[in-house]
């Protein structure tokens, strides 16, 4: 498209056509029979992406920071101890989020590019008496992933609840939310989902409802009380016209088309391409000289990167560079290493043109700067 610049960042990302084609549809009334069934196929196609069969899907009108504040309002309850396991600038926000229900929180945080040991999460939950604990599958601040498994593991055998914050990893990166026992895990459209921003999406599990269920104290959050949103998306799923608040009618068009597509591709497969074009981009980006935060392949994202700018290199004429190419990227997030690196998005639709062109638009501005006086 002539005039367009290509969107690598990690989130919002490049759209499908037919994505953005349903947004722009005439909208519809929210308890249309079209709508209700759109609605009803979003919830039931959100169980088979997050591959949890038995979980209950929650579409809300927000964004990810939403669906992470649904988790914590509807799960703690004032003095319950959480657990949040950091790895980056999300991870702090959770701790936040989580205080402002009265949770008593504690965080282990690794270093940037770094995961936090999981002997150290053992120690913590052996010696605690938390309710829960959150981890981010991918930190968007620092590319770096961490392995869910283990923590689903965990949270079983202490019998603390998990949520995941995938908003940068669902539908990118392999998720097995029901095998790994993760009792939350959220997104957001913008990202690896492929749906413009706006809505919140999170499936919960059945432990995770039945908590909900047992509080003793209410809902410290009208908007986001499951009480009020449980039975809206109970009857979409029946078919049924219900209403609590709006539903964002476009959006929800495009993210029944979005899913079909991704569900259509297969999530094994949509994994596999990211992982090879993740690999690959890597693997150029240390070629022309760069470092990447993550530490190993092991914990690195294949939804992002996050790359530290050599001492060869000043970043912020990297990025003024970056500016006037036909390829948008991110300056770093974390604040204590904001000028130190940059981030690009590569994720949902990215194909192997994306990477090739991000990857040419870099060495054009790193031979540029070289031939400044
Ligand atoms: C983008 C992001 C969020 C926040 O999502 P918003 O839609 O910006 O509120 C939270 N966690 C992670 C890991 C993210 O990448």
């Amino acid at each position: 498209m002539k005039g367009r610049k290509l969107l690598m960042i990690p989130g919002p990302i490049e759209f499908e056509p037919e994505v953005l084609q349903a947004l722009g549809a005439p909208t519809t009334s929210h308890t249309a029979p079209n709508f209700i069934t759109s609605f009803g196929n979003c919830l039931k196609m959100m169980k088979q992406v997050w591959e949890c069969p038995d979980g209950q899907p929650f579409i809300m009108a927000g964004t990810g920071t939403l669906a992470m504040d649904m988790a914590g309002a509807n799960l703690i309850e004032p003095g319950d101890k959480a657990l949040v396991i950091s790895t980056g600038y999300f991870g702090e926000r959770y701790a936040e989020l989580l205080k402002r229900y009265g949770a008593d929180v504690t965080i282990l945080k690794s270093e940037p590019g770094h995961t936090v040991d999981f002997s150290a999460i053992e120690e913590a939950l052996k010696t605690n008496d938390y309710k829960l604990m959150t981890f981010t599958h991918v930190d968007t601040s620092t590319a770096v992933r961490v392995d869910p498994k283990p923590i689903g593991e965990l949270g079983r055998k202490y019998n603390v609840l998990t949520v995941l914050d995938g908003v940068c990893s669902i539908a990118g990166e392999e998720m097995r939310q029901q095998e790994w026992g993760i009792d939350v895990a959220l997104t957001a459209s913008q990202k690896a989902v492929g749906v413009p921003p706006g809505l919140a999406l999170l499936v919960a599990s059945s432990k995770a409802m039945e908590t909900w269920k047992n509080r003793k104290t209410p809902v410290g959050n009208y908007y986001c009380d499951w009480s009020n949103w449980l039975p809206i998306m109970q009857a979409y799923e029946e078919g049924r016209p219900s209403y609590f608040g709006t539903p964002a009618v476009n959006l929800v068009a495009a993210l029944e088309v979005s899913l079909k597509m991704i569900l259509a591709e297969g999530m094994e497969k949509r994994v596999v391409r990211h992982e090879a074009l993740a690999k690959e981009f890597r693997q150029k980006i240390r070629d022309m000289g760069f470092q990447m935060m993550p530490v190993n392949e092991e914990s690195s994202a294949n939804t992002l990167s996050a790359i530290y700018f050599p001492e060869t290199i000043n970043g912020s004429e990297f990025m003024a560079g970056m500016a006037k190419s036909d390829v948008i990227i991110a300056p770093g997030l974390l604040p204590e290493l904001k000028g130190k690196y940059f981030r690009v998005g590569h994720m949902g639709s990215v194909n192997r043109s994306d990477i090739v062109s991000v990857l040419a638009a870099i060495e054009k501005t790193i031979s540029q700067l070289k031939n400044l006086p």
